[in-house]
Formats: C-alpha cells, sequence, structure tokens
C-alpha cells in the first residue's frame, strides 16, 4: 500500500494547508461565498466543516431551524407556479445549459468534491460523467415522457381521454454525503425538469459542491428561488423537510429511511428511498480472472468502498479461490493512497472519524473471531485523519459483524463456494438487495445466475458502473435497500401526479345514459362489450 502524498492539520485561516505547502482547494472566500447562498435566516448557530482529507477547517454552515425550512417551502412554491408554466423544452435547455457548465467547471468540482469528501480524484470524476448523462438524458426524455398522451377508451370514438403528467409541486431532497454532487443533484433535475420545486438538505458534511453546482443551475437558466438549499442536523432540518413538501427523495442509510417511511405516510405524500447494500459478487470457475480481478479492486475499493452499491461479499469457486485471492490480494496491495488533489492516486480517505471507526470495529471484531486478514487492516494517519488500508478478509463466519452489516468502507470479505446454487443462496441471505455482480466467460450461464439474485441492479463481468452508467433503466433497491427507483422514465415521473381527463361526446350522451329505458340501455351495452372483446386493442 503506497503513500504519494501527506498532509497535516493546517492552521491558516483562509485555506488548510498540507505538509509541502499545498493549499486545499479551494480557499475559504469560496466556501465562505457559498454558504451565503444557503436559506436560513441570519444569527443561526453555526457549525466548521472540516476537510477529511488533512482534518481542517474549510468552512462553516449555518444550521437551519424548522422556521427556516418552511420559509424556504413557501418560496420554492411561489417560484414553482410559473415554472409548471414554463414549457418542458425551456426547462430541458436548461438541463442542457448545465451540463454543459458542468464539464467546463469541472476542476472546480472536483476540488470540491474533495475537500469535503476525501475521495480520491479519479472518483470525484464519475460524479461530473454522471451530471453530464443524467443532465443530457432527462433534457431528452422529458419532453417526450410528460407530453399527455391519448389513452385507450372504454368506448372508442365516444369519450376521448390523455393522460397528463402534473407536477407535485415542491420536492424535498435529503441527502448523504458520499457522492456530495450525484446525490444532491441528480435526481433533483429529473424533479426540476418534470416541472417541480426543490428544498433540499445536504449532509452537513458535504454542503458546498451542492451549493456550487445549484448556482451553476441558475447560471444555465434556473429560475432563482426554485432551489432552496437549507442546510442543518437531519433531525430538524430533514424532518422539517418532509414535515412541509410535497414528495420526499431520500438517499441514506435504511434505519433512516424507515424514519422517513413512517413520517412521510402519516402525511399521506409519495416519497423514494435509496438505501444501504451489503452487496455481493460471485465468481465462477470459467471466469476471466484478470478482469475478475481488476473488476473487484474497483467494485470493492472505488470511492473508498464508501458507495451503496460497493461490493462486500466476493463469493468464489472454490476451484479458483485461492489462485483469485493471492492475485487480488496482490492487485489490492499496490493500490495508491493519497490525499492529493490531483489524478494518480487510486484511494482516498474515509470521509469522517465516525467511518474509521465503523472500519476498524469490523476488522477487529473479525480478527478477534478468528477472520484472516489477506491484506491491508491498518489505518494510516500519517496521509491523513482518517485513512485505512483497502483490507480483505478471508475465514469470515457469520457471527463476526462484517458478515451481515454494511461496512460502508474498504473492506471486503471473501468466501469460496462449491456450487453456484450455494453461491446464489449466500449473496441472496441479506436484508438487502441493492446491487450485485456476476464473473463469468459464458454470459448466457451469468444472466441464468443474475436473475436468481434478489438484487435492483446485477452488473455482469463488472462491479457496479453497467447498471449505474445505464441511465435509461431503473436503478434502485430491493427488500431494505430501498422503495422506489431512480434513473429511467420511473425516475422522472415518480416526480409527477398522473392526471386523466376524458371528454364524453354528444353521441357518448345518448347511447351511454340509461335515461327513462334503462333495460334498453343494459341490453344495449351488453351487445357492445361482446362486440369490444373481438376488437384488436
Ligand atoms: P444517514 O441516513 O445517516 O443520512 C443521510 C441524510 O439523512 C443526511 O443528510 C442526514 O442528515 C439525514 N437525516 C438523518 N436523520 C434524519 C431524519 N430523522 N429525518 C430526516 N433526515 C435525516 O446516511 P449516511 O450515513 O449519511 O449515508 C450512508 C448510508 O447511505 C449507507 O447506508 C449507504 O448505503 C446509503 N446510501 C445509499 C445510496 C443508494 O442509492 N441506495 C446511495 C448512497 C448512500
Amino acid at each position: 500500500m503506497t503513500a504519494t502524498d501527506t498532509r497535516t492539520e493546517a492552521t491558516d485561516d483562509h485555506a488548510s494547508s498540507t505538509t509541502t505547502g499545498t493549499p486545499i482547494r479551494p480557499g475559504r472566500m469560496e466556501t465562505d461565498r457559498l454558504a451565503r447562498r444557503v436559506s436560513v435566516a441570519e444569527g443561526r448557530e453555526r457549525k466548521d466543516i472540516t476537510s477529511p482529507l488533512n482534518g481542517a477547517v474549510i468552512g462553516e454552515i449555518p444550521l437551519g431551524t424548522s422556521e427556516d425550512v418552511a420559509a424556504a417551502v413557501a418560496e420554492a412554491r411561489r417560484v414553482q407556479r410559473r415554472w409548471a408554466e414554463t414549457p418542458v423544452k425551456e426547462r430541458a435547455a436548461v438541463l442542457l445549459r448545465y451540463h454543459d457548465l458542468v464539464l467546463e467547471h469541472q476542476d472546480e468540482l472536483l476540488d470540491l468534491i474533495q475537500a469535503e469528501n476525501g475521495k480520491a480524484r479519479v472518483w470525484a470524476f464519475e460524479e461530473i460523467m454522471d451530471q453530464a448523462v443524467t443532465a443530457r438524458y432527462y433534457a431528452r426524455l422529458a419532453p417526450r415522457a410528460l407530453r399527455p398522451s391519448i389513452r385507450m377508451t372504454a368506448m372508442p370514438g365516444l369519450v376521448s381521454t390523455r393522460e397528463h403528467h402534473v407536477p407535485k409541486g415542491v420536492v424535498g431532497v435529503i441527502s448523504p454525503w458520499n457522492y456530495p454532487l450525484v446525490l444532491a443533484v441528480s435526481d433533483a433535475l429529473a424533479a426540476l425538469v418534470a416541472g417541480n420545486a426543490i428544498v433540499i438538505k445536504p449532509d452537513s458534511q458535504t454542503p458546498f459542491t451542492a451549493l456550487r453546482a445549484f448556482e451553476l443551475l441558475e447560471e444555465a437558466g434556473l429560475p432563482e428561488g426554485l432551489v432552496q438549499v437549507v442546510t442543518g442536523p437531519g433531525t430538524k432540518v430533514g424532518k422539517a423537510i418532509i414535515e412541509a413538501t410535497d414528495y420526499v427523495m431520500f438517499t441514506g442509510s435504511t434505519a433512516t429511511g424507515k424514519a422517513i417511511a413512517s413520517q412521510a405516510a402519516e402525511r399521506l405524500i409519495g416519497f423514494s428511498a435509496e438505501l444501504g447494500g451489503k452487496n455481493a459478487m460471485i465468481i465462477t470457475a470459467d471466469a476471466d480472472l484478470d478482469r475478475a480481478v481488476e473488476g473487484a479492486t474497483v467494485g470493492c475499493f472505488a470511492n473508498t468502498g464508501q458507495l451503496c452499491i460497493s461490493i462486500e461479499r466476493i463469493y468464489v469457486d472454490q476451484a479458483i479461490a485461492s489462485t483469485f485471492t493471492n492475485r487480488f490480494a496482490e492487485r489490492v496491495a499496490s493500490l495508491t493512497l493519497s490525499a492529493d488533489q490531483e489524478y494518480g492516486p487510486e484511494v482516498g480517505s474515509l470521509a469522517s472519524a465516525a467511518q474509521l471507526e465503523k472500519m476498524r470495529e469490523h476488522v477487529t471484531d473479525a480478527e478477534d473471531k478468528g477472520a484472516r486478514i489477506v491484506t491491508g487492516g491498518k489505518a494510516r494517519p500519517e496521509i491523513g485523519p482518517f485513512f485505512y488500508e483497502p483490507t480483505v478478509l478471508t475465514d469470515v463466519t457469520e457471527d463476526m459483524d462484517v458478515y451481515a452489516e454494511e461496512t460502508f468502507g474498504p473492506l471486503v470479505s471473501i468466501y469460496p463456494v462449491s456450487t453456484i446454487d450455494d453461491a446464489v443462496r449466500a449473496a441472496n441471505d441479506t436484508e438487502y438487495g441493492l446491487n450485485a455482480s456476476v464473473y463469468s466467460s459464458d454470459t448466457k450461464k451469468a444472466r441464468a445466475i443474475a436473475v436468481r439474485l434478489m438484487a435492483g441492479t446485477v452488473n455482469i463481468n463488472d462491479g457496479y458502473s453497467s447498471a449505474w452508467a445505464t441511465i435509461d433503466a431503473p436503478m434502485g433497491g430491493m427488500k431494505a435497500s430501498g422503495v422506489g427507483r431512480r434513473h429511467g422514465r420511473e425516475g422522472l415521473l415518480k416526480y409527477t401526479e398522473s392526471q386523466t381527463i376524458a371528454v364524453r361526446s354528444a353521441t357518448a350522451e345518448k347511447i351511454q345514459t340509461p335515461g327513462t329505458d334503462p333495460v334498453g340501455y343494459a341490453r344495449r351495452f351488453t351487445k357492445i362489450l361482446k362486440a369490444a372483446k373481438h376488437l384488436p386493442r
């Protein structure tokens, strides 16, 4: 495990510096400017935001209250009325301009993502790609998908019916810290193009990326005030958002998802929840081992393993288990760790002390109960306060925390299996059902395994990115991993109410009314119903 750079805590008021004097980008002036965009009243208590790269303060945000949320929702609602009347094509054009702005300003966004989340730059770039793909996709889909569509009526020719898609109104977005750009903004893009306003609470640790992205959206033509960012604790600001908005898009832990679901149920509002996972990879005996080793490395350790769809369990055919484990361990040990804000390093920091603690707990508990650490297993404070080596375990048993609990860090357990049935059974033996992966040289066989897995996405010969990047296909979790889907038409239409508008013709008036002859009416309709069965649709 190689460290290519080291940083120490900075004392500078304006930027936090490394040992080599390289300041963390952006500096304090930029984060202070962004903090002024938050929709929170003057004089509220403030919270320091520290960078996981070196533990230094990079900015501060105000802690909002339920009054701030109420004011933000009222303002968003006011602006939304005009936005809903703006032609869909014009709304879509804003997303296309945003697409260009994100690509143009990518370095700035990458700096912000790294500064507040600590991930390696290459994984921050995944977030840029996701923005571009999502903005382009929904800009192109929305005019088609939101157009009123003609529906088949009970009495063709006598009634003409159209289905309309009416925006929900104000959508509340509550997002976590692991993908500060994607999870705060991508779902909002679909909601916005559908004609909604947004009130968002980004995670308190990662507010600045979201603030800059929504600023770029305004530069792209989004009306001022349509997106309101309220920072503060989930238990206050998050709760108040569910209290006042018309639909909630939540991404975060399963525990919080359950609390949000019951609060939304009280108000009878819809919600979508993208929750935790304990994702499995199955490697069959005929898999291409080079591809499996590289795929598992990325699948487990991209984003420092803090990815809801990353792999935490590998079930490998026992015929190749030791070869795979050795080659995988060698590749994992070669990964470069660094707090650098440049391309090059493969693994960044964990996002917080809590994440580091969870890693430590899972590894110590497993080791104490007899698991073997094949590679990794140590914190690396000399690189940054929350760095931890990518770690591979074997000999993991059911009594260990890591067996069933989501670690949400750079930790994976390898289990040899003797049959595909055993692999499928073990992969499904979890409360979660978010993502899975199958490695095999026989695509037909891999597909047959995939359909037996209880997971919202299954990637064949890949860890997670193929299904994620297929934005036209729904993405989300089965079982305790979620409710609803993002991406695809579903990811757009969930932000709308379907409204059916039916027009009855004058002829229908004559035929369809019982009037003074209910017997004749029933006879007439019996004939019509019998004939209707023979119509093609
Ligand atoms: P978390 O549930 O603790 O927090 C997520 C967000 O919810 C934060 O903004 C937080 O402030 C807010 N929140 C907390 N309590 C709340 C409450 N009672 N009411 C309203 N809002 C509240 O999750 P986390 O630890 O920040 O994120 C990690 C988890 O998120 C992992 O379990 C991971 O698997 C999951 N995740 C899922 C996806 C997905 O797409 N399925 C994506 C990323 C992360």
